[in-house]
C-alpha cells in the first residue's frame, strides 16, 4: 500500500471495527475522509453468535437468525415467564454479519482494508501510528480494538470475572423446546460454589443453542463445559441428538479503566475499550450505542480521549462485581432476587442504563438483608 496516512485507522475487523466503519460510510459527513481498516484474519466465519435485546427493528433484522418475544428465568424452587414487550431478544450470526459490512462497505470510496498482522501500536502526542507486517501507517484517529489482557493481570483495585461458556447448536430427533421463548438464565443446576447457569435459545422445536456459561474467575477445563450441557439435556429427558456446531466464549467482566490507555489520538473500541457490561459480559448493543455517540463526537474533532461514556450504571457495575466476585457462589440468588421482585423488563432496561433513579432504587431493595449489607460494604470500601 503506498499511501500511509489515513484520516482514520480501524484496526482489528471484528464487531466493534465493522460497526465503526459502517457507520463512518453510512454518514455523508465522512464522505471524504480516508479509512484504513487492518485485520489479520479472513472475517467470514461464524465465530461467534452475538444476542442481544432492542425495541426497534434495525438494519441487521433481515440477517437474524431468530428473534423471540417471551423469555424464561429459573433457579432452584423459583421460574418466571415473561413478555419481552416492547423489546424482542435476536441473534445474529457473525458469518452475515461479517459478510454484510465487507461486501455494502469495504469497497466503497476511500475504504481501505489491509489483511495483516498488526505487530505494534505507538501512540504519541497528535498522531499514532500502526505497525504491520506490510507497513507503518499514521493517523491523527486511530481506534483500537485488538484486546490486550495483560494490564488486568497486575492489578487488584478491579476485580475481573469472566463470563465464559461452551454452547452446542443441538438437532434432536423429536420435538424438545418451544422456538416462542429463550431460556434466559437456569441456575437449577449444581452451583459448585460459582455461578453457573444454562442458556438455552431455541431456534426450532428440534433445533436449538444449549450453552452452559459461568460468571466466575477461573475457566474450566473444556470437558467440564460439555459435560454440564450433557447432563442438563438429560435432566430434560433430551438423550437423542446431533451436534451440530459448537461454540466457546471467554468475555472479561470488569470495571478496568481501559480508557486510560486512550491518547489524543488512540481511542480503545470494544472489549479493548472496556464496552463490555462489565455485570453481564453483553457487548454488541453498548458498542452500537457507543458508536453511535462516538459518531456524532467525532464531528466535534476534539481529542480522542476526551470522548467518555461513564455513567452511574458503571458504578452499579463495579459494586455489583465487587460483590459477585466476593460472594461468586450466591450469584444464583442475587439473579433470583432481581427477577423475582421486579418485572423483568425493569432489569433490561436497568442493564441498558435506561432506568430512573427510583427505579434502581426499587432493585437495589430487591436483595435481601444480608445481601444488601454485602452491597453496603462494597459502597463504602469504594468510598474510602
Ligand atoms: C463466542 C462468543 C460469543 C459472544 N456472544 C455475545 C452475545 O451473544 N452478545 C454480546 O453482547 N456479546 C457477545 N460476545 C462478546 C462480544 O460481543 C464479542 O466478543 C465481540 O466480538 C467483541 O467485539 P470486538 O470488536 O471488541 O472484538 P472482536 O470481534 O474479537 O474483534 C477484534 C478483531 O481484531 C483482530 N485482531 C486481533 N489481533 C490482531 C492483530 N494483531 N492484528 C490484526 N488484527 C487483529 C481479530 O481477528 C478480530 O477480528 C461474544 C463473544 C464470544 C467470543
Amino acid at each position: 500500500m503506498e499511501q500511509n496516512y489515513f484520516d482514520f485507522i480501524i484496526c482489528g475487523g471484528g464487531a466493534s471495527g465493522l460497526l465503526l466503519l459502517k457507520a463512518l460510510r453510512e454518514d455523508n459527513y465522512f464522505d471524504n475522509y480516508s479509512v484504513l481498516l487492518i485485520e489479520k484474519e479472513v472475517k467470514n466465519k461464524n465465530d461467534r453468535t452475538w444476542c442481544f435485546w432492542e425495541s426497534s427493528s434495525d438494519t441487521f433484522d433481515d440477517l437474524l437468525t431468530k428473534k423471540w418475544s417471551n423469555a424464561e428465568f429459573r433457579s432452584k424452587g423459583f421460574k418466571k415467564n415473561f413478555d419481552l414487550a416492547p423489546l424482542k431478544y435476536k441473534m445474529l450470526r457473525s458469518s452475515k454479519f461479517y459478510k454484510l459490512i465487507q461486501s455494502n462497505h469495504l469497497k466503497t470510496k476511500n475504504t481501505f482494508h489491509l489483511q495483516t498482522e498488526i505487530k505494534e501500536i505507538k501512540t504519541k502526542k497528535n498522531e499514532t501510528k500502526v505497525i504491520t507486517e506490510k507497513g507503518n501507517f499514521q493517523s491523527k484517529r486511530v481506534f483500537n480494538s485488538l484486546y490486550n489482557p495483560e494490564p488486568l493481570l497486575h492489578q487488584k483495585k478491579y476485580p475481573v470475572l469472566r463470563q465464559h461458556f461452551v454452547g452446542w447448536f443441538i438437532k434432536t430427533k423429536k420435538p424438545q423446546f418451544d422456538p416462542g421463548k429463550i431460556l434466559f438464565m437456569d441456575f437449577d443446576i449444581p452451583q459448585e460454589k460459582e455461578t453457573r447457569f444454562l442458556y438455552v435459545l431455541p431456534i426450532k422445536t428440534n433445533y436449538a443453542l444449549v450453552e452452559y456459561t459461568l460468571f466466575s474467575e477461573n475457566l474450566l477445563e473444556n470437558e467440564s463445559y460439555e459435560k454440564g450441557i450433557k447432563s442438563y439435556l438429560e435432566s430434560k429427558g433430551i438423550y437423542d441428538y446431533i451436534i451440530e456446531e459448537r461454540e466457546k466464549g471467554n468475555i472479561p467482566m470488569t470495571c478496568f479503566p481501559f480508557d486510560k490507555f486512550n491518547s489524543n489520538s488512540l481511542l480503545h473500541i470494544g472489549t479493548a475499550g472496556g464496552w463490555t457490561k462489565a455485570s453481564t459480559g453483553f457487548t454488541f448493543m453498548n458498542t452500537i450505542r457507543n458508536i453511535n455517540s462516538l459518531i456524532i463526537f467525532l464531528k466535534t474533532k476534539k481529542k480522542l480521549n476526551s470522548f467518555k461514556i461513564k455513567n452511574r450504571f458503571n458504578f452499579y457495575d463495579l459494586l455489583f462485581l465487587d460483590v459477585l466476585s466476593r460472594y461468586n457462589s450466591e450469584g444464583s440468588k442475587l439473579f433470583s432476587r432481581m427477577f423475582d421482585k421486579n418485572p423483568p423488563l425493569r432489569i433490561f432496561r436497568f442493564l441498558d442504563g435506561k432506568t430512573s433513579l427510583s427505579e434502581e432504587i426499587k432493585i437495589m431493595a430487591s436483595f435481601n438483608v444480608n445481601q444488601k449489607l454485602w452491597f453496603v460494604k462494597a459502597f463504602l470500601q469504594r468510598l474510602f
